[in-house]
């Protein structure tokens, strides 16, 4: 049994990763601000002996034991992130610095979620971990894409100034039930609006690609890639290659839900891009990773959770945040 350290435990990857680490009998301390994360999504972990949860910004120092840190806390949805741009800097950058200055402190080893957003807006594709990326430094989605990426750079300094043993993840769009219903990603949005036969509003002309990655298969590989030996670090993409316009999805989630919405255009938001989709060959060999669940079944899950939450708190899904 290991006691294990999730940041942003609370919120959609976090909870679940709490979940699943408990099930294999590890003790789990969860550490969250709330910033975007829900007390629901982990209620039902409270009674359990092995979950502690403790109320922390990680911009600030933490002092506790523990065999391994999953560095997650950050928000990680576009209006989420947007809404602070200096905290969610500092939430990548202190957050980094106070998280691995307590793995070298302690010596556990420190797994950072990072994203495709490093890549920014790719020239090249499907996006390989060798490419360096294409991010405007002071754009609107800058916060969050430097902020990963000066994240990635002290992991890795961590790493060769003092040994630190890290891993980087490199997630692609994932979604599934616990997406917050407000935080504004096209999955989430879509379902929402299809359900209550609202307009299903894309962003451009839905040309744009993104590669769509169920919960579990992405949790899975993430607790893989923590679980290699030391000397592999990353980064690692994960994500499922599988690559669908957003029109596409709309479509798909208008047949899956039988909606008589009409799909809308809105305009499409500064630096949003063009393609994304994951060169997955470094996941498939070092951990012996890949995704299982194809997009639609996927979707049917998520569609269930979001008709479920209507039903039982539509205040929570319709109301303003
Ligand atoms: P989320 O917003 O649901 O979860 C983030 C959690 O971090 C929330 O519980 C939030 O309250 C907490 N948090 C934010 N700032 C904090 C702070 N300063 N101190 C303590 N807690 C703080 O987002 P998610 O989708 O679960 O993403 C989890 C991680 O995975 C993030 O680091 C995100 O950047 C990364 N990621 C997610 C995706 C995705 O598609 N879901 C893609 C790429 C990377
Ligand atoms: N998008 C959209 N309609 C929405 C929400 C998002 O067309 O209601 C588009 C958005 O412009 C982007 C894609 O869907 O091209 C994915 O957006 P999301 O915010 O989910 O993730 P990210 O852009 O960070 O990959």
């Amino acid at each position: 049994m290991k006691r294990i350290l999730v940041t942003g435990g609370s919120g959609f990857l976090g909870s679940w990763l709490c979940e699943k680490l408990l099930e294999q009998g590890n003790e789990v301390i969860c550490v969250d601000n709330f910033y975007t994360g829900a007390k629901r999504n982990i209620y039902h972990l409270l009674d359990n002996k092995r979950f502690e949860l403790i109320r922390h910004d990680v911009t600030f120092p933490l002092y506790v034991e523990c065999d391994e840190i999953y560095n997650l806390a950050c928000p990680a949805s576009p209006i989420h992130y947007q809404r602070d741009p200096v905290q969610t800097v500092k939430t990548c950058v202190h957050g980094a610095i106070n998280m691995l200055g307590l793995a070298k402190r302690i010596n556990a080893k420190i797994l950072q979620a990072s994203t495709s957003e490093v890549y920014g807006d790719p020239a090249i594709h499907p996006q390989v971990e060798e490419y360096w990326g294409n991010v405007n430094p002071i754009g609107v989605r800058s916060c969050y894409d430097e902020g990963k990426r000066c994240a990635e750079t002290l992991f890795n300094c961590y790493s060769m100034q003092n040994a630190t043993r890290i891993k980087i993840i490199r997630i692609f769009n994932t979604y599934g039930p616990r997406m917050h219903p407000h935080d504004g990603r096209v999955v989430s949005n879509f379902i929402l609006q299809a359900l209550q036969n609202q307009d299903i509003t894309i962003y451009g002309d839905g040309s744009q690609t993104r590669s769509f990655c169920y919960r579990d298969d992405l949790i899975d590989g993430m607790m893989k890639l923590m679980a290699t030996p030391d000397e592999i670090t990353g980064p690692v993409n994960v994500g499922n290659p599988g690559e669908f316009t957003i029109l596409q999805l709309a479509e798909n989630i208008i047949d899956l839900t039988g909606s008589s919405s009409k799909i809308i255009r809105m305009p499409l938001p500064s630096d949003d891009p063009k393609q994304r989709k994951p060169d997955i060959t470094k996941a498939r060999e070092l951990l012996n990773w890949q995704p299982t669940t194809p997009l639609r079944e996927g979707l049917v899950k998520t569609i269930e959770y979001f008709e479920d939450l209507l039903k039982i708190d539509p205040e929570f899904c319709c109301g303003q945040e």
